[in-house]
């Protein structure tokens, strides 16, 4: 995360990567040109050793190249692309897989803008989507994938777990195993948007994902001061998502590739310390009278099917919680503003505690009937742990719980 992908030499001896804030690159010769774009356009193979230079930074740019192989690191991934913002990533890479007349498949809840993607969008480009409940028993998707009428039509599996804002599980391996399974005159590809837990608690690649996607408006930019999104995979899958990005245009800008690998560099101690200050609220919070319900992967039941999921497929607890509060959206709100440290924002990651309430913010444009069922009720409120001291946030939580 320190210097991979960066070579001083190239840069006038800078310790760091500088940013290329440059809309072009100049060729040294018209020949170089037209190489450089007979690569970048697939007009022919690479020559032995041969790369794809500078040309424009909707194609590429140091500071984006540099990050991306950067971020190919912790997920142990072949290739990366980097996005303007998370949902660029998702809808980049949704676009560029499906067709009209494919079938994606999803487990629920999902962020609230890749459900509007998928419930509302894609459909008008005549691809059909299928919402599936999160759980640890993939039964829900071995049934569709069964269906004669459904299943050779499947183009993709896309995956959120942990789900936003619930915390629910569902099994990487046992879905990808699923899509070999029923994967005939096509794979169908499994994605993972690995936002909550990644790229250090979890790696979907290493259970059988094809593409692992990311805001890295989150944990991976860490500061809450940019935006952006990664997809990640195998060299084969993401060149030609490379070529969609630069045709939509919906690459990141050189200045967003040059905070995220100013916080690359940060990325395990930010993770590490609030995962285990989230351990300490999590704790605290369980014990709380106005407290219904916590949901937070350090309190599964022992013995529990997912716990043993958890073991299988996680490293870490993260630093996300969410809770039902004892009441409603009344009480919710009361907690809410009542609080004076946290500060009251939708998004998570940064180094500052964030909370919101997913009902009435994240998740205000999912169907209220959907959102019932999948447990996002008006008494959920969720948190997003940052760096603070935990007897701070602590404290804090107690006179807003008090307030109520
Ligand atoms: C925030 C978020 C997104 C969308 O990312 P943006 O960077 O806001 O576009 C997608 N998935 C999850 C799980 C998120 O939390």
């Amino acid at each position: 995360m320190m210097s991979y992908g960066y070579r001083a030499d190239l840069s006038e001896g800078a310790i760091k990567c500088p940013l290329f804030l440059t809309s072009t690159f100049v060729f040294a010769s018209a020949e170089e040109g037209k190489a450089f774009f007979e690569l970048a356009y697939g007009l022919r193979k690479n020559k032995p050793g041969e790369e794809i230079g500078l040309i424009y930074s909707r194609l590429n740019n140091p500071d984006l190249e540099i990050l991306e192989e950067r971020l190919t690191l912790w997920d142990e991934a072949e290739a990366a692309a980097v996005f303007a913002t998370g949902m660029a990533a998702i809808s980049t890479t949704l676009l560029h897989v499906a067709r009209p007349g494919d079938v994606i498949l999803f487990s629920e809840p999902v962020y609230g803008g890749t459900d509007y993607l998928l419930k509302h969008v894609l459909p008008q480009y005549g691809i059909r989507t299928i919402g599936v409940a999160a759980e640890t028993d993939p039964a829900g998707f071995a049934a569709l994938l069964d269906d004669h009428e459904i299943g050779p039509r499947v183009a993709l599996i896309y995956l959120e777990t942990p789900a936003n804002p619930t915390n629910a599980l569902v099994d990487i391996a046992a879905i990808a195993a699923l899509a070999a399974a029923h994967s005939h005159a096509r794979k169908i590809l499994v994605a993972v948007d690995n936002t909550f837990l990644g790229p250090l608690f979890q790696h979907p690649l290493e259970h059988g994902a094809d593409l692992v996607l990311y805001s890295a408006t989150k944990y991976l930019g860490g500061h809450s001061d940019l935006i952006a999104g990664v997809c990640l995979g195998r060299r084969e899958l993401i060149g030609p998502l490379k070529a969609t990005r630069t045709i939509l245009g919906t690459m990141a800008d050189p200045m967003t590739g040059w905070m995220l690998l100013r916080s690359l560099e940060t990325l395990k101690m930010r993770m590490t310390a609030q995962m285990k200050n989230a351990a300490r609220v999590a704790e605290w919070l369980i014990a709380q009278s106005k407290v219904e319900r916590v949901y937070y992967l350090g309190h599964l039941a022992a013995g529990s099917p997912e716990q043993a999921l958890f073991d299988r497929q996680c490293l870490g607890t993260g630093g996300m919680i969410s809770f039902d509060i004892v009441g409603g959206e009344a009480e919710a709100f009361r907690f809410l503003n009542a609080l004076k440290l946290f500060h009251m924002a939708v998004s998570l990651g940064g180094t500052e505690s964030l909370v919101e309430h997913p009902a009435t913010m994240t998740h205000s444009d999912v169907d209220p009937e959907e959102r019932q069922e999948m447990g996002i009720t008006d008494k959920m409120v969720r948190l997003s742990i940052g760096v603070e001291h935990y007897d701070d946030l602590i404290a804090d939580l107690e006179q807003a719980l008090a307030a109520v």
